[in-house]
């Protein structure tokens, strides 16, 4: 690991101002990713900003009857809390789908959503790689690639995002709140937030440097039956291969994102019109233009029959 500074911000201003000024800063939250990249030298921040002590760990219901995540809040506590149980149940199931309960007593809200892609060449610094190092190349096409993206992807990275909650916030219409170094504040639509890898696989996000995330925000609740059908190589401790976060009422219209397949949490509100006539119908749209390689072209197929098993049970239950 390389060297580095560290220090604790008070205020979330002061915490934007610091990482914007000072290149090569970057903000900690739970660590569970940061850290495991800072000693393999893939991040190699030279100052870190220490933001556990922002006030940024409680949930609270809006004036809109929605409710406001602090970007600390960890998964845990946001899995548990009593009334995302209750109404946004998705998130839930998407949150305890992932990583073990350790990590998710320090991984964050914020931290989780700005984590970064686990392509095992990303995380290979012999490999070249258009995220790591610009410009070097991309070692998964032509590679191995079983794990990565099908749809949205570019000449430049084929990569997905392994975030499982991020896919149950963008079947929510979720917004991320955020403050940059000059106060100003601003609300994202999650749809917007993480951006497709296109000519620059290395800006993954729509933040400015030093843009600080200090919530996201749920609407109020859309009722339905709330599904989160996680498929991956081993029972627990594995990221999605691929996976589907839906919304779905007793008419059997509804919401549909999927995650494992894409650079970002995969979703097109003009396929879930095809709801009621079942998987076959969404996907052919959903995933209409996909290009998938040799090795993961079966996650077509399989993004179809997991969304027809989420469909039969809400169907029956
Ligand atoms: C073994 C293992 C298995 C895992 N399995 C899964 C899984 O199945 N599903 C899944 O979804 N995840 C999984 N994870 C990933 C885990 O969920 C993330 O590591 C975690 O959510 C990151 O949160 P953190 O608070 O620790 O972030 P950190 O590691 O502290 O930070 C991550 C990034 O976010 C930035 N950041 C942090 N806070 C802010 C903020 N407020 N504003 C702007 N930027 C910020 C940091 O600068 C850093 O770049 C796994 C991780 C491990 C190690
Ligand atoms: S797919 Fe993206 S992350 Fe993976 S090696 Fe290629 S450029 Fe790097």
């Amino acid at each position: 690991m390389r060297a580095f500074t560290y220090e604790r911000a008070s205020d979330p201003v002061q915490a934007a101002r610091i990482v914007a000024e000072r290149p090569g800063a970057k903000f900690l939250a739970g660590g569970t990713n940061l850290l495991d990249l800072m000693k393999l030298e893939i991040e190699t921040p030279t100052h870190l900003v220490d933001v556990q002590d922002l006030r940024l760990d409680r949930i609270e219901e809006t004036r809109e009857g929605g409710l406001r995540i602090g970007a600390l809040v960890t998964n845990t506590d946001l899995a548990a809390d009593r009334r995302v149980r209750s109404d946004y149940q998705v998130l839930t199931k998407a949150i305890v789908a992932g990583a073990s309960g350790q990590l998710r007593n320090k991984a964050t809200t914020a931290g989780n959503l700005m984590q970064r892609t686990r392509c095992p060449y990303f995380y290979d610094p012999n490999m070249p790689c258009n995220k790591r190092r610009p410009g070097s190349g991309c070692a998964a096409i032509g590679g191995y690639s079983r794990q990565l993206a099908v749809i949205g992807s570019s000449d430049q990275c084929i990569a997905t995002h392994p975030s499982d909650m991020a896919v149950a916030m963008r079947v929510l219409d979720a917004a991320v709140e955020t403050v940059r170094s000059d106060g100003a504040a601003r609300s994202i639509p999650i749809a917007e937030f993480h951006r497709l890898p296109g000519e620059t696989p290395q800006v993954e996000t729509v933040l400015q440097p030093g843009e600080l995330i200090t919530a996201v925000t749920l609407p109020k609740p859309i009722g339905g039956r709330h599904f989160y059908e996680k498929v991956r190589d081993r029972a627990s401790y594995a990221f999605a291969v691929v996976s589907v976060a839906a919304v779905i009422g007793r008419d059997g219209r509804g919401r549909v994102a999927l995650g494992g397949v894409a650079h970002k949490p995969w979703r097109v509100e003009a396929a879930e019109a095809a709801l009621p006539q079942g998987a076959k119908a969404v996907t052919a749209s959903l995933l209409a233009g996909a290009r998938p390689t040799t090795h993961n072209a079966f996650k077509l197929p399989l993004a179809e029959r997991t969304l027809a098993a989420v469909i039969s049970q809400a169907r029956h239950s």
